[in-house]
């Protein structure tokens, strides 16, 4: 598969999203979260990931600014939190991301989680949003296939993309084809198997990765990109940062790629200890 940094996905709308993201969950608002996503941008990556619930939006926009580069050359996705959605103040929490990303569009914006009885209305939201060009792609996260369902059953726009928990341990296998048969893109959180995670010791992983003179990190990043996934990998490291995206000078085989597939026969239990599948619309 050749792709390099900038290979990106076009979405159902024709929007091109980079297969390679930054996420900025858990870096804290100010210098780190500036540093980070600066190092990101030196790095290479043009798709910056947060959400109004990260708090850090403003320090995002505040990198991006400093960068120096384009605001059209850099993707930013951020998401719409369940406060907003429980006080029906949708429309207000979205123009508050704007002013802290200092921009006058957002590239993706997500329903970060469902929330029951509170999703309908805030889809018609965020298609309102789409149609005035103020987002250039809406999209949902964490929304198993039955959300999905109820959502496209009075959807006058169909989702570009599902943020989901997907990683080599729980591959969301059944999801993922769901999105496809929908032409929804599926995008990885947690692709890295999380904070605090186990994921990286996997020994299938490390010598697959000992094969390249790779880490695990790496084999897991590629194995997301050569399965078509999005995937938005965190780091406040700069040479993780780096070691993150520099996946282009090697390709997984088909074993290879079956042995890392088959690693959720025993998926571990949903990093954020809340299960979406719990969650009706
Ligand atoms: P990741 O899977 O990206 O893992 C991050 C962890 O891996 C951190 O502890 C990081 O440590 C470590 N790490 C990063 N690179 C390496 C490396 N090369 N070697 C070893 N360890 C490494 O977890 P996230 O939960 O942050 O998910 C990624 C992004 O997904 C988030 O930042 C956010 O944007 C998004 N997300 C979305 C959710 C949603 O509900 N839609 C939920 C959760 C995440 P360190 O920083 O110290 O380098």
């Amino acid at each position: 598969m050749k792709m390099d940094i900038k290979t990106t996905k076009k979405l159902n709308n024709g929007v091109e999203i980079p297969y390679l993201g930054f996420g900025v969950f858990q870096v804290k608002d100010g210098e780190d979260t500036v540093k980070s996503v600066k190092w990101a941008l030196e790095a290479g990556y043009r798709h910056i990931d947060t959400a109004t619930a990260y708090r850090n939006e403003g320090s995002v926009g505040q990198a991006i600014q400093e960068s120096g580069i384009n605001r059209k050359d850099i993707f930013i996705t951020t998401k719409l939190p369940i406060d907003a959605m429980k006080k029906s103040t949708q429309m207000e929490t979205f123009e508050t991301s704007l002013k802290l990303l200092q921009t006058d569009y957002i590239d993706l914006y997500l329903i970060h989680w469902p929330h029951t009885g509170k999703n309908r209305e805030s889809w018609k939201i965020l298609e309102e949003i789409y149609k005035s060009g103020r987002a250039r792609a809406i999209g949902v996260s964490n929304f198993m296939e039955k959300n999905i369902d109820a959502l496209l059953a009075d959807a006058k726009i169909v989702p570009t993309v599902d943020q989901i928990e997907l990683h080599p341990h729980y591959s969301q296998h059944a999801v993922a084809a769901h999105c496809a048969k929908h032409g929804i893109a599926c995008e990885a959180w947690s692709p890295l198997g999380g904070t605090g995670g186990k994921l990286l010791d996997d020994p299938v992983l490390n010598n697959i990765a000992k094969k390249y003179g790779k880490s695990a990190a790496q084999v897991t990043l590629r194995w997301e990109l050569q399965n078509g996934i999005i995937t938005i990998p965190k780091s406040t490291h700069q040479e993780r940062i780096k070691a993150n995206a520099n996946l282009y000078d090697f390709e997984l085989t088909l074993a290879e790629m079956k042995a890392i597939n088959d690693l959720d026969a025993n998926p571990q239990p949903l990093g954020m200890g809340w299960n979406p599948y719990t969650i009706e619309y």
